[in-house]
C-alpha cells in the first residue's frame, strides 16, 4: 500500500513537471523584445495553418496567472469583431496587454495604458496593428461624416489618408499603414514614459497589418527596441 503511495507520488511529480514544460505554463515574463516578436510571428503562422496550439486557455492557465499578469507584449488594436487579438497569434490568458479602439488610434487613455503595460507590466514590445479594409479608415477615406463622439476619430486618421492619396495602389490599405506609422511614431515620442523608455532601449514598438482574407499578419516597422 505504502509502495503504492509512493508511485502515485511520482506519477503527480511527473504529471506537473510534464505540464510545467506545456506552453500553459510558460514563463514568459522576462522575454526581450526579439524573442516577443518571435513569439507573435510564430503564433500568426500557426494561425494561418490552422494548426493553433490554443496555449494557456484552459483552466490551469487561468488559475496560474489570477494572481498577478506578466504578459509578453502589448498591442494596440482596432476594435474591428474580425481582429481578435489572441486568437490571431494564437497565445493564451495573460499573454498579451491588448488595448483596442476604432482605427487603433492612440489618445490619452490608450496611452496611459500602454504606459502602464510598459513601465508597470514591464513589456518591451508594443505592437500597433492595422487591418485590412478597416472601417474607420475607409470612413476617414470617403470624408463621410458621422453623428457624434467618432468625427474625433476621423479627424485623428485624416493625416495618414492625406499620405495616402494621390500615390498608386489601394489608398485605404495605404492609409491604413500610414496611420499605423503615425501612431508608431506618436507613441515614441510620448513623453514621459514611453519615450524615455524607447530611448533607454526597453522598449521596442512595431507597427503590423492584418489581412482579414488570409489572416496573416505583416509586420511594417519598427521605433526604438
Ligand atoms: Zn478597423
Amino acid at each position: 500500500m505504502k509502495r503504492m503511495a509512493y508511485a502515485l507520488v511520482a506519477i503527480l511529480a511527473l504529471c506537473a513537471c510534464v505540464s510545467a514544460a506545456t506552453p500553459d505554463h510558460q514563463d514568459l515574463s522576462a522575454v526581450g523584445a526579439e524573442e516577443a516578436l518571435l513569439l507573435l510571428k510564430t503564433g500568426n503562422k500557426a494561425f494561418v495553418a490552422g494548426g493553433s496550439q490554443e496555449p494557456g486557455r484552459a483552466a490551469v492557465r487561468m488559475k496560474a496567472v489570477a494572481a498577478k499578469q506578466h504578459p509578453f507584449a502589448a498591442v494596440l488594436g482596432c476594435s474591428d469583431s474580425r481582429v481578435p487579438v489572441e486568437i490571431i497569434f494564437d497565445r493564451g490568458i495573460g499573454d498579451l496587454f491588448v488595448v483596442r479602439d476604432a482605427g487603433n488610434i492612440a489618445g490619452d487613455y490608450e496611452i496611459a495604458s500602454l504606459e502602464y503595460a510598459a513601465e508597470h507590466l514591464g513589456v518591451g514590445l508594443i505592437v500597433v496593428l492595422g487591418h485590412k479594409r478597416c472601417g474607420a479608415v475607409e470612413a476617414a477615406v470617403d470624408g463621410t461624416r458621422l453623428e457624434g463622439h467618432i468625427n474625433d476619430v476621423l479627424a485623428r486618421i485624416a493625416p495618414a489618408v492625406a499620405e495616402a492619396q494621390g500615390a498608386a495602389g489601394d489608398t485605404v490599405e495605404r492609409a491604413v499603414k500610414a496611420n499605423v506609422r503615425m501612431v508608431c511614431g506618436q507613441l515614441a515620442y510620448t513623453e514621459p514614459v514611453l519615450s524615455r523608455l524607447v530611448a533607454e532601449k526597453k522598449l521596442k514598438i512595431v507597427g503590423a497589418y492584418y489581412d482579414l482574407d488570409t489572416g496573416a499578419v505583416e509586420f511594417l516597422s519598427d521605433t526604438g527596441e
